[in-house]
This record gives structure tokens, sequence and C-alpha cells, in this order.
């Protein structure tokens, strides 16, 4: 992680009507890191993720994507679910990202060919096979391909291990942690502390909206600490 902050929150709060799902969040994320958000059910993950992405303008306070005068940053959302297009193509689910970005013609082959370099080889090789013949796992890894065709400087993945074994859940983090070290900024939602723990430099613990614990996910005092605050202890 650099200097340079990516993204900064302050005094961000969010409603639903009378729902509240965030209060008062004062975040910095640095360029380049890996920041796990953990929290139950309904503590505000998905929420503060688009709030992030920029997708949903929060009830009140300020959101800063970037450096002050610095080109801007695009950000960029795999949601919870994926919500691929399963009829269509491996190629053609990125092309559709591609356009919805504005890429076409020779810029989008060489962006596709970018992106399939990212894939693993398995992939690589069934670009033409519809992504209903894909696993979970594979389609998770489809899902954040799909999402890299915007050429994201932050990209916020949504519990993208979701019913996912084991081993692929492994392969997802890795490939998502291999983007981080060429400097992509990437904020995980998820709900289990411990695979936070293990996949992210940073964590913070969202409980009932706020954020209740932040600390360096190596840091074996900060893992009691998360794990309280969690629950919604001290
Ligand atoms: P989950 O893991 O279940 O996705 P989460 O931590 O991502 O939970 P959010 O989805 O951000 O939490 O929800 C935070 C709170 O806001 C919850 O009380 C939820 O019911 C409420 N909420 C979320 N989206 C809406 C909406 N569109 N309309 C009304 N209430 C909502």
């Amino acid at each position: 992680a650099g200097e340079s902050v990516a993204v900064a929150l302050r005094d961000v709060s969010h409603h639903y009507g009378g729902v509240a799902a965030l209060h008062d969040i004062h975040l910095d994320i640095g360029k380049g890191a890996v920041i796990g958000v953990v929290g139950a059910n309904g503590a505000g993950k998905s929420t503060l993720g688009k709030i992030i992405h920029g997708s949903l303008r929060p009830s009140s306070g300020q959101v800063r994507i970037g450096e002050p005068g610095a080109r801007p940053v695009r950000s960029s959302l795999v949601p919870e679910g994926r919500a691929l297009f399963k009829t269509l193509s491996l190629r053609e689910n990125l092309e559709v990202a591609g356009y919805a970005v504005g890429v076409q013609g020779s810029a989008l082959r060489t962006r596709l060919d970018e992106t399939a370099e990212w894939l693993p080889e398995r992939l690589r090789a069934r670009l033409s096979v519809a992504a209903a013949g894909l696993s979970g796992g594979e389609q998770q890894i489809l899902a954040v391909a799909r999402a890299l065709m915007a050429r994201p400087d932050v990209l916020i993945l949504d519990e993208p291990a979701l019913g996912l074994a084991p081993a692929l859940v492994d392969e997802v983090y890795a490939r998502i942690n291999q983007l981080a070290r060429d400097g992509m900024t990437i904020v995980l939602l998820e709900q289990l502390l411990s695979r936070a723990l293990t996949s992210c430099h940073e964590v913070v613990v969202l409980h009932e909206g706020r954020v209740a614990a932040r600390g360096d996910a190596s840091d074996p005092l900060f893992a009691e600490t998360a794990e309280l605050a969690y629950f919604g202890g001290e």
C-alpha cells in the first residue's frame, strides 16, 4: 500500500427510508490496499460497497474517490450473486462489459485479450462456451474478469466466496490478491472474519452500520479485537 489515498469517506451515513444502514463512517483506503469489510448479515457491507463504488449516494457525509487534482479514479463493483449473462459466452460477457464503458472495435479486442490473460488457462480455453456451463467458482472468476474490463483503479467485490467450495475460494482470492500487487485497490466485502483475516492486508469490522474495529490482518491481537467487535462486544 502506498501513501496515496484511493477512497476517503467522512461522516458518511445512509438510511433507506426509515431503515438506518450506516452511521458516521470515517474511512481512508490506501492505493493498492486489500481491505476486507466484514460484518454479520445486515451490518451494512453492501451499502458501504455501493457508496465506495459511487453507485449509491449516501444520505449524508462526503465521499472522495482518488486524490484531488489527480486523474479521476475508476471503480468497478462485482455484485453479490455475480449477475452474469448465463446464455452468452464468456467472450460475450466480457464484450458487453467493454461496451458498457464505451470501448469498441480494436480497443475492445485489445482489452479483451489483456483481460483473458488474467483468466486461468482452463477458462481462457473456453471463451466461446456459454457462461451457464461454468462451475460456481469459474463464474465468480468470470464476474471479476468482467469488472476488470472497465480497467478499474478500485475493485469492490461483494462476498465473492459465497457458495464456493473451499479450494475455489482460495483460487478466487489468490487471483484477486494478484491484482493488488499490480497496484489495484481491492475492497472485499466478506461475511467470514477468518477469511478476511487470512486474505486481506487490513480489516474493517462493521457492526450495526458502524465501524466497530479496524486493524492489520496479520496482527494476532487484532484478531481478538475484531472477533469481539464483530459480535458487538467492546
Ligand atoms: P448481507 O450480508 O445480508 O448482504 P450487509 O452487511 O451487506 O448484509 P446491507 O445489505 O448493506 O448489509 O444492509 C444494511 C441494512 O440496510 C439492513 O438492515 C438491510 O435490511 C437494509 N437495507 C439494505 N438495502 C435496503 C433497501 N434497498 N431498502 C431498505 N432497506 C435496505
